[in-house]
């Protein structure tokens, strides 16, 4: 087993990477920027190096700096948690060169999942049900056309090489096409230097289901069930559950049926995730496979038992899953809120600043994945979320209450989270039938939501 991994990242996930390695008797080495220099991660790591200052790109992104810092710490492998350089080819490419090891998978699966188009490819050619669009990637407008006018309005156009959402558009009639192939292409180019786009058509009102991989290097993969993550702001997740209230028994295997075709597909190690869509109907389609550690990765492992972190380090470490798919048993329903420093009621505008009279709830089965401290301070450089908080109940109802409680307990001061708006999700009627879709909140928050708002003023006042 490693002696010693880097860790190449920051906030909540560095901590949650480094638990895993001590536990496992293994050393840790963090990485931070001169921004980060009080952050617990940089403290509770075995050895601490400075890479740069706080723009990410002159820290976080930079290569060479991470690489010397592992070879100058005598780490022998890097982890990347989510975000930052987990997908980068190149970096992958670089680690192994040096000798290290990268925990996650090989260049060659995340080269083939994080070409979007190229992946629809492979499973067009493999009978896997993608969303009706283009085969790969177009240049001509006039191709464009004739594609949306055989799937039918509304489409989406999106970035070959996105992610987090940029780089789409919903594109409703013929008329708006071109304009917005063109933004699409200048957002793409400028937010990942590939100004490719394919198109889809755009499915109304679907659901956002994922399942969790994991396979080892001796051909063995299983999956962990899926997460509902329909509870989206712009194409981003906001909140995850699993099980998802959406699936019977048949699609559900179905879905970890293909998953796990789709991992062998792409020769795929390590922890991966397979993302599909479900349309009203029920038929599913391939959306993408994320080649990396997830955000939400925790609901999982909340209803499985199974430790997803040190998995990963011992499948990178050449050893065989330590689990056989009828080993898994799923107990429970596990939901995640991801608690962000954003005023709600000012457009979700990032927040920062130094928090204060933070208090974390607890008890059983509650748990709270975060780096978050009194007198921490957030930085604008950063992701705005700063916290997970992850409960499980016997079944989804004690799930949903658990976490109601837990919100209430849950207090930051010092900047604008949204707490609330997860208090007025976790209240909402449809919420707790399980009848959603990935438009829920964009149609709470523009006209029902009021309601919401309501809610959340008789709770908390209007001082928040
Ligand atoms: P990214 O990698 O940028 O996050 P994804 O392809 O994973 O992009 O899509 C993110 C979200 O966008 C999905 O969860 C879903 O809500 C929405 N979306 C993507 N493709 C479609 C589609 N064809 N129809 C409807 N919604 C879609």
């Amino acid at each position: 087993m490693f002696k010693r991994v880097l860790i190449a990242n920051r906030g909540e996930i560095a901590l949650r990477i480094m638990r895993a390695c001590h536990e496992m008797d293994i050393e840790t080495v963090a990485i931070y920027s001169t921004e980060d220099r009080y952050s617990p991660h940089v403290k509770l790591a075995t050895e601490s190096i400075c890479i740069g200052p706080g723009k990410p790109s002159d820290s976080y992104l930079n290569i060479p700096s991470i690489i010397n810092a592992a070879i100058l710490t005598k780490a022998e492998a890097i982890h990347p948690g989510y975000g930052f350089l987990s997908e980068n080819e190149e970096f992958v490419d670089l680690v192994n060169r040096c000798g290290l090891i990268f925990i996650g998978p090989s260049k060659k699966s995340i080269g083939l999942m994080g070409n979007k188009s190229r992946a629809r490819q492979l499973m067009l050619e493999n009978d896997i049900p993608v969303v009706p669009g283009s085969e790969g990637s177009i240049e001509d407008i006039g191709e464009l056309k004739a594609i949306c006018r055989d799937v039918g309005y509304p489409v989406i156009l999106k970035a070959s090489s996105g992610g987090g959402g940029r780089g789409m558009r919903i594109v409703y009639r013929e008329e708006d096409l071109e304009r917005e192939f063109l933004n699409s292409k200048s957002e793409s180019n400028t937010c990942f230097g590939d100004d490719r786009i394919y198109v889809e058509k755009y499915i109304v009102n679907p659901r956002h289901i994922e399942v969790q991989i994991l396979a080892d290097s001796y051909g063995n993969v299983i999956h962990l069930g899926e997460r509902d993550c329909s509870i989206q702001r712009r194409h981003q997740k906001v909140l995850e559950e699993a099980p998802s209230p959406r699936l019977n028994r048949s699609l559900r295997e179905e879905l970890g049926r293909i998953s796990i075709k789709i991992a062998r597909l792409a020769e795929y190690t390590n922890a991966g995730t397979v993302e599909f869509i479900i349309d009203e109907d029920g038929s599913y389609y391939f959306l993408e496979m994320n080649t990396r550690l997830q955000v939400e990765h925790t609901i999982t492992e909340m209803v499985t038992g199974v430790d997803i972190v040190k998995e990963q380090i011992r499948i990178a470490n050449d050893m065989k899953l330590s689990y056989r798919q009828e080993d898994i048993c799923f107990e429970g329903h596990s939901i995640q809120c991801r608690i962000n420093g954003e005023d709600i009621f000012n457009n979700f505008l990032p927040s920062t600043g130094e928090l204060k009279n933070i208090h974390i709830p607890g008890g059983l089965n509650v748990r709270f994945d975060s780096y978050i401290g009194n007198g921490c301070y957030i930085s604008p450089y950063y992701d705005s979320m700063i916290g997970k908080l992850i409960v499980k109940g016997e079944n989804r109802l004690e799930a949903i209450k658990k976490m109601r409680v837990a919100l209430e307990e849950l207090s930051i001061d010092g900047i604008d989270t949204n707490i609330e708006l997860h208090y007025g999700i976790l209240h909402d009627f449809d919420f707790v039938k399980g009848n959603y879709s990935t438009s829920f909140l964009e149609q709470k928050l523009s006209g029902e939501f009021k309601d919401f708002y309501l809610e959340m003023e008789n709770h908390y006042g209007t001082e928040s």
